[in-house]
């Protein structure tokens, strides 16, 4: 059965699917036609055989990317207009009761599962054997194997109440039901930064406090200097799966706390790291967590809204594969189907994210060195294996940081 709508998602899935690809083969393009030379912004500070990893690996990642890219299209595909989720709302077809929250919690759950089985072999070939070849990947398969038991028995945890919730309104609460969800949606996300530092990341990663010295004191004076309120300062042994580095915070209000990988401050000098942080607090003091939050809330409420404009039309259902509509069949439905609709606003949102990046290291210029921030961006995109030669329609469409060279050149004029 298919009908305009059909004709309107094979449409905007082979749109996606072959921006997708395009991008990817440009941005191969790109970096392998600029793998000969160091750009001038860095040719001090990084060795060729550097740059030219940082080209191999970048292609490397980009093809698996790409066939990341068709799997997800082929996996859609065959969910929606191949009769997947049909045959396994059927499958749950005697018990629990069809129409019942249990059958569509069911029946959400076994998406989920088939998804999370589908894209294993790939995330198994990029930790082992792409990170591996490498050198950044610091997984073993014992490791990997205990995280997705954790990761999984989290989820459930975390998501099956939430889930139970929503098909709950969904069923109960009539035609505003969408506008509940989306009530219970933002009250969930505000629950899950304040459980996810101090009861989550714990689960996964040691958290140890700096030690004393200079790092610390630098840290401390920066603090003191932006009038910035922290509960703890501590190092996360991020090296136990990865050597890539990073810096973050967690929770909000006075029980922030600042994270630093233990490969950053074992990489960087403290000037450096303390630059690094400078910029993260630039993030949090310009009130780009806080805006981020609501611009999240205002999308996810324009979203749910849709669906609930949806939910009872059945040339939705039809024109995607589903027999017997639903509200579990509407969700798995429309969150699968709604990324390729939206793929064109990428850009968008990449643009917006790299424009508070460049606001963060303005303030990070300002409380502390420019020149500290630009030798710890150089050591980060060279240990990284970072391009620093991207496509510039790739970059445009998918970066949330600005591209190195443009980073930088801009840092040594501040
Ligand atoms: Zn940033």
């Amino acid at each position: 059965m298919t009908n305009a709508f059909t004709w309107l998602f094979l449409a905007a899935l082979a749109a996606a699917t072959a921006a997708r690809i395009w991008l990817g083969q440009r941005q191969i393009r790109h970096v392998r036609a600029h793998r000969g030379a160091v750009p001038a912004t860095f040719a001090q500070a990084i060795p060729l055989p550097a740059h030219q990893k940082a080209a191999d690996y970048t292609v490397a990642k980009t093809h698996l990317g790409m066939l990341d890219v068709l799997i997800g299209a082929a996996l859609t595909l065959l969910l929606t207009l191949g009769g997947l989720i049909q045959w396994i709302s059927d499958l749950w077809g005697r018990w629990p009761e069809p129409g019942s929250i249990l059958h569509g919690a069911a029946l959400l759950l076994t998406v989920f599962f088939v998804q999370g089985a589908i894209g294993l072999p790939t995330t198994l070939y990029r930790t082992f054997v792409v990170e591996e070849r490498f050198g950044f990947n610091r997984m073993t398969l014992k490791l990997f194997l205990a995280d997705l038991v954790k990761q999984t028995l989290v989820g459930l945890v975390l998501g099956v109440p939430l889930l139970i919730v929503v098909l709950w309104l969904m069923g109960r609460a009539g035609e505003l039901w969408w506008l509940y969800v989306w009530l219970v949606w933002v009250a969930y996300s505000l629950l899950m930064m304040m459980i996810y530092p101090a009861f989550i990341l714990p689960l996964f990663n040691k958290f140890t406090p700096v030690e004393e010295g200079e790092l610390r004191a630098r840290i401390a004076a920066l603090l003191e200097r932006t009038g910035f309120k922290s509960s703890g300062l501590y190092v996360m042994d991020g090296s136990k799966r990865s050597s890539h580095g990073n810096a973050f915070f967690t929770g909000f209000g006075a029980a922030k706390r600042i994270v630093l990988f233990d490969t950053l401050v074992s990489r960087l000098q403290p000037p450096e790291v303390e630059a690094v942080l400078a910029h993260e607090l630039g993030h949090y003091k310009l009130h780009h967590i806080a805006k981020g939050m609501v611009l999240t809330a205002g999308v996810s409420f324009a979203i749910l809204f849709v669906l609930g404009q949806l939910i009872d039309k059945p040339w939705f259902y039809q024109g995607l594969g589903v027999t017997t509509p639903g509200n579990a069949a509407a969700l798995a439905l429309f969150f699968l189907v709604l990324p390729e609709f939206l793929f064109f606003l990428h850009p968008l949102t990449s643009l917006y994210s790299r424009k508070r990046e460049f606001e963060a290291d303005k303030y990070a210029t300002s409380h502390a060195s420019a020149g500290e921030l630009v030798r710890a961006l150089v050591k980060l995109y060279q240990d990284n294996a970072a391009t620093l030669t991207p496509d510039p329609l790739h970059s445009a469409f998918y970066d949330s940081h600005p591209p190195a060279a443009t980073r930088i050149d801009r840092l040594r004029t501040l």
